[in-house]
């Protein structure tokens, strides 16, 4: 599934109920499963820990729908070229650098 086709579905399956609820109740759903991300990470549950990963991926898809913002455009404008910070395909910032 691309990430165009993620948000399409996200947008059949919830898109309703994502108009409704606007884009900070929906941050904040975003937040809880990033949450649940960080409680799977400490466990060695690999399929939990898979699942948590969608949950993430799901709300940031529904978030970008909610504020139309297309995550494929967005990706490929920000990192297309290459990391951010030195325009490297194989990054060459500090370790203490946050592209
Ligand atoms: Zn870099």
């Amino acid at each position: 599934m691309t990430l165009p086709e993620l948000q399409e579905f996200i947008r059949q399956m919830y898109g309703w109920k994502d108009e409704q609820r606007g884009a900070e109740g929906t941050f904040l759903w975003l937040c809880e499963e990033v949450g649940e991300l960080a409680a799977a990470l400490r466990e060695s549950d690999q399929d939990a820990l898979e699942l948590e990963f969608a949950d993430v991926l799901a709300w940031l898809a529904t978030l970008a729908n909610v504020k139309g913002v297309d995550l494929s455009r967005a990706i490929e404008r920000k990192y297309g070229k290459g990391c951010p910070g030195c325009g490297k395909l194989i990054c060459a910032c500090g370790e203490s650098v946050k592209p």
